[in-house]
């Protein structure tokens, strides 16, 4: 992987909110942390999972990064042409070009759909918008997009409220492909989605990975999903990346007592496996994070050094990084 050339690399990246005084004089008296100087390269065909509780900044992360939120500071470099463009300090003019190229997938596929459309209009928006095809072969691209997610090319003339779920996830899905983009986000694409469902749709991204060679970021807090469609996983907690690495190293033996908590509060189909649930207590409030590591009041292994002083995420070697004092060895 580290000889690959990223599609995708993310320096330093901020996302902060400020927090204003109440009364006329409305002054900023704080910030409310959402992602804090997160750094991670996506290559070029993987999957890399983004995973923490409810709250952690991953949906933040993966709005900032595709620039429908602006920066606080850092960069997003992408790989376009042979060079790497910082979409970061980018106007939105400029922007304009690499929107085509970096998508989102929606977790809930029906507040997505405008009602009022039919499906074929709301895939053909997008081409439409960006002038890609001539209006002759619009009705032909929408019917193979269709097709290619599993619905048929007379689906383009319902309307969404006619569909499932997980149809109208697929419709989701090709209104995001039909921009061919190379890189996608996928926020919790599956959550809202039956358990049966929830396994067709995730057989249906990796089999769309494979045919347009896609890069994708997986939101999600559901371990088990992750686990099977990623090939790094990246942890958040409080607004930070605390441990990365290779999907089955982190499952297998995670490091940071965080990631360890997740994971032994995973549910698993084995009966003798029963999960481990620790009260750890509130998550930390990304406004008022407590100094040092933003985790010591909820950690087993929390130390002096803990509480005054934040961890830096640090290479444990093979592209194995955690942010922690006292990792597990
Ligand atoms: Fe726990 Fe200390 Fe590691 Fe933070 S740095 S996770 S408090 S051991």
């Amino acid at each position: 992987m580290t000889e690959m050339l990223p599609l995708l690399s993310v320096k330093g990246l901020c996302k902060h909110f400020p927090v204003y005084s109440r009364g006329l004089l409305n002054r900023v008296i704080g910030s409310v942390k959402s992602v804090d100087n997160i750094s991670f390269d996506v290559f070029t065909g993987e999957t890399l999972g983004l995973v923490g509780e409810s709250g952690c900044g991953k949906t933040t992360a993966a709005r900032t990064i595709l620039r429908a939120l602006k920066p606080t500071s850092g960069s997003i470099l992408f790989h376009d042409k042979g060079r790497m463009v910082d979409l970061a300090p980018m106007d939105e003019k400029h922007l304009r070009s690499f929107r085509r190229k970096m998508q989102m997938i929606f977790q809930d596929p029906f507040s997505s759909l405008n009602p009022r459309m039919t499906v074929g209009s709301t895939i053909a928006e997008a081409l439409l918008i960006n002038k890609i095809v001539p209006r002759s072969e619009m009705k032909d691209r929408v019917a193979e997009m269709l097709t290619m997610v599993g619905l048929k090319p007379d689906d383009a003339v319902r309307y969404p409220h006619a569909f499932s779920g997980g149809q109208r996830q697929r419709i989701g899905i090709a209104r995001t492909l039909i921009l061919k983009p190379s890189f996608v986000i996928c926020d919790e694409p599956v959550s809202a989605l039956d358990v049966s469902v929830q396994a067709q749709i995730i057989n249906l991204l990796e089999d769309l990975q494979q045919r347009f060679k896609l890069t994708y970021i997986f939101v999600a807090h559901d371990l088990n999903v992750v686990r099977h469609i990623s090939n790094r996983v990246a942890v958040m907690y409080a607004g930070q990346i605390v441990e990365l690495g290779e999907t089955e190293q982190v499952f297998n033996s995670p490091r940071h007592p965080y990631t360890r908590t997740l994971i032994e509060a995973m549910p698993y189909p084995d009966p003798d496996r029963k999960p481990v649930y620790r009260h750890l207590g509130e998550v930390a409030d990304p406004a008022n994070l407590p100094k040092g590591c933003s985790f010591h009041p909820r950690c087993p292994k929390c130390s002096g050094l803990c509480r005054e002083r934040q961890p830096c995420l640090t290479d444990h070697g093979s592209d194995y990084y955690v942010a922690c004092h006292l990792p597990y060895g």
